[in-house]
């Protein structure tokens, strides 16, 4: 969005203020300048050159989760999303660079994620937690987060469909399927081919670019969303498992003209077109226990795709699914501000984690990885025993 863009997408705010108590950050700080419509009228004086880009400003852009519960309930329909990543493209690239880098890398992926297991392995990542250097390196967060290191999988190169064949599917498979996420990779295919889908996880995919656009790098953002366009099937419906990646695949036409906008006609949220889809009875094993249901922001209030996750886990026989409380507010993960702005991100998990301390589930499900990390952290830290996953993954692993 250039500058004459995002004024007029802003001037369409009728600062009506109605999106203020959804905003968790303004709920935190109470200050407008944390407020969608305080950082609306900011990003629009400095479209119009009227504020410098200088620390304060950046700060307050900075302190935004992108969680767009204020677009979710805005009755103008004004495009928040938009306007922020606008607004951090005129700041330019700011920050988490080097994270980015290897992210959307995936040969450096797979070199830093076998450094990962051999550190894991050695032993030293044990020794270097009890010696408090982490900490004085600026690194323990990060490493708190992560869970045991192991080796990198490779990505599988498809899946055959069981019984009648019903169709092909691509799966976006995202930046954290060598590691964290090859579990969700696998329960997704094996999902997809038990119902009768061929599914395809074409080699040329590479990261979606969110957390480029997030951050102001639109030049990497329009790269990723260019390789990507062109490298899945034409006329295959392309599924993708994380909700944040799905959520900027959907808006894809923002970043890769013509083709950004094939792509996102054809993306499906992986849960939605799990949830559509014809199921033969008996093919899941029960459940026993409670299962607890975090919503993603990016599920909730970009892909509108929740109601479709509970649909698709009522197939579970035995489990009692039932939402996490406060899921209307943004747990703090939110790409890479969980590392960036560490006080606002724990605070807001702490209501997160009060209540499954409460309701003592046995699973916490969440579609989105970063979601998922920052809560697990959070379970370990305070010692509450609840296994924590995706969706699918779960789903999966009570197939028959
Ligand atoms: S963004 Fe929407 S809800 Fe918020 S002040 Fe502007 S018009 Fe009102
Ligand atoms: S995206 Fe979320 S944190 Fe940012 S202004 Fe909107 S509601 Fe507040």
């Amino acid at each position: 969005m250039n500058p004459s863009e995002l004024i007029r997408e802003a001037d369409r705010c009728v600062l009506c203020g109605l999106c203020l108590p959804v905003c968790p950050t303004y709920r935190l700080l109470g200050d407008e300048g944390d407020s969608p419509r305080g950082r609306i009228s900011l990003m629009r004086a400095l479209a119009e050159g009227r504020l410098k880009a200088d620390a304060a400003l950046a700060g307050r852009l900075d302190r935004c989760l992108g969680c767009r519960a204020c677009e979710a309930m805005c009755p103008s329909k004004v495009r928040y999303g938009r306007i922020v990543d606008g607004g951090r493209a005129l700041l330019g690239a700011r920050g988490g660079a080097r994270l980015r880098r290897v992210l959307a890398n995936p040969r450096r992926r797979i070199r830093y994620l076998r450094l990962a297991h051999l550190y894991e392995r050695s032993g030293l990542r044990r020794v270097l937690r009890a010696s408090g250097l982490l900490r004085r390196f600026g690194l323990e967060r990060m490493e708190r987060l992560a869970p045991p290191f192991t080796a990198p999988s490779a990505l599988p190169a498809g899946f055959a469909p069981a019984g009648v064949p019903r169709g092909r599917v691509a799966l976006f498979a995202g930046c954290l399927a060598e590691g964290v996420d090859h579990p969700a990779v696998v329960a997704a295919g094996r999902l997809l081919a038990a119902l009768g889908y061929r599914v395809e996880l074409p080699p040329g995919q590479g990261c979606c670019g969110a957390m480029d656009a997030h951050a102001g790098d639109t030049r990497n953002a329009r790269r990723l969303a260019a390789a990507n366009s062109a490298g899945f099937p034409d006329g295959v419906p392309l599924l993708s498992l994380n909700s944040g990646c799905g959520a900027h695949l959907a808006e894809y036409g923002e970043w890769a003209g013509a083709a950004g906008e094939a792509l996102a006609a054809r993306h499906r949220d992986c849960l939605a077109f799990l949830a559509e889809a014809a199921w033969p009875d008996g093919l899941l094993r029960p459940v026993v226990g409670v299962v607890l249901v975090h919503e993603p922001c990016s599920l909730r209030n970009v892909l509108k795709g929740a109601d479709a996750l509970y649909r698709l886990l009522a197939r579970l026989p035995g489990a009692e699914v039932r939402p996490l409380p406060g899921n209307e507010r943004c747990c703090g993960a939110a790409g890479d501000y969980l590392l960036r702005q560490p006080t606002i991100a724990d605070a807001l998990r702490e209501e997160k984690l009060d209540a499954l301390a409460a309701l003592a589930p046995r699973y916490l499900v969440s579609s989105n990885r970063g979601c998922l990390l920052h809560l697990a952290a959070g379970l370990r830290e305070r010692g509450i025993e609840v296994e924590v996953l995706h969706p699918l993954e779960l789903l999966a692993r009570q197939l028959v």
